[in-house]
């Protein structure tokens, strides 16, 4: 994946141009549409996300290390599968697979927050100061700051949590 469409700079595999592409003149219909298709260009994400992606201070830093950890405080549901963990066994080359049985869900839970583990979509209905309470309950090598943040950010620009009000 390593030669870019000429229209919109997506990278293909050769396999992936047009079959009416010549090598002097690669084209692709995966990304653009040869050129017929523009978008606008991507927006740059909301503040704080800007900063900590980007900056090199030091809770910009931990937090780029364990993104995965603020994304997952912040996802509405969890996945739902039974995944087969016997085809990586005594696999030690490339990367893991990922092999599920049966069918794919997402789990979101019951919206009531009574007598359990807050979490998901449950935290999105709790007033703010709960609800951020409630993930650094369920997180708690993370920054509150970074948390309070990205939460105040969500409500804000997140057109699902608008919904939660
Ligand atoms: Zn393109």
């Amino acid at each position: 994946m390593d030669i870019a469409c000429s229209s919109c700079g997506a990278l293909h595999w050769m396999v992936e141009k047009l079959s009416d592409s010549s090598k002097r003149n690669l084209r692709f219909g995966t990304c653009c549409m040869d050129g017929k298709v523009q978008l606008p260009p991507l927006q740059p994400p909301p503040e704080p996300l800007q900063r900590l992606l980007t900056s090199n201070d030091a809770d910009a830093v931990a937090f780029r290390e364990v993104g995965w950890k603020y994304n997952r405080a912040f996802s509405f549901t969890s996945l739902g599968v039974s995944e087969d963990r016997t085809v990586n066994e005594g696999f030690r080359w490339g990367p893991p697979v990922f092999r599920i049985c049966g069918d794919l869900c997402h789990r979101s839970g019951a919206l009531t927050t009574e007598g359990e583990i807050k979490c998901y979509a449950q935290l999105w209905v709790l007033e703010p100061r709960a609800a951020l309470e409630a993930r650094m309950d369920n997180n708690i090598d993370l920054d509150q700051d970074v948390m309070h943040g990205l939460q105040t950010m969500l409500g804000e620009h997140h057109q699902y949590v608008s919904l939660c009000f």
